[in-house]
């Protein structure tokens, strides 16, 4: 079934130059960029975008980091989008990241670690609206 998901690269992954790198693995895995653009996320909007991980630990620093510099953000449609975007990405922990995923090539914690993926059909839908118009997909 074909789907769409969220993709962000976090301001870990722009500093360290890796736009291209990511857009190129996308595009070589065939997931189909719909949307795209730069941002800059202030601190309140990090914490609406990551609203389900408020009261955690680690809430406070993510938000603070999610909004330390541009982000890119994209939308990427294809088969099981959602799954084989987060099947790329790697485990969320770049030490447990399978061999050749973009957190274990990249990453340097389990914090800054280079890009975002939608996890399930709902909040790829909330995710995309949080930074997509209708009118912005193509
Ligand atoms: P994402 O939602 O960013 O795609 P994920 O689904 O693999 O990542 P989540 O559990 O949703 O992981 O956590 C969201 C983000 O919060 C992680 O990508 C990471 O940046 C940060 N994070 C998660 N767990 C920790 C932790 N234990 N310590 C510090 N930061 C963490
Ligand atoms: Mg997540």
């Amino acid at each position: 079934m074909k789907e769409r998901t969220l993709s962000i690269i976090k301001p870990d992954g722009v500093r360290k130059g890796l736009i291209g790198e990511v857009i190129r693995r996308f595009e070589k895995e065939g997931l189909k960029i719909v949307a795209m653009k730069m941002v800059r996320l202030d601190k309140e909007e990090a914490e609406g975008f990551y609203a389900v991980h408020r009261g955690k630990p680690f809430f406070e620093s993510l938000t603070t980091f999610m909004s330390s510099g541009p982000i890119v953000v994209m939308v990427l449609e294809g088969e099981k989008a959602i799954e084989r975007n987060r099947q790329i990405m790697g485990a969320t922990d770049p030490q447990q990241a399978e061999e050749g995923t973009i957190r274990r090539m990249y990453a340097d914690n389990i914090q800054e670690n280079i890009v975002h993926g939608s996890d399930a059909p709902e909040t790829a839908t909330f995710e995309i609206s949080y930074f997509f118009s209708s009118l912005e997909i193509v």
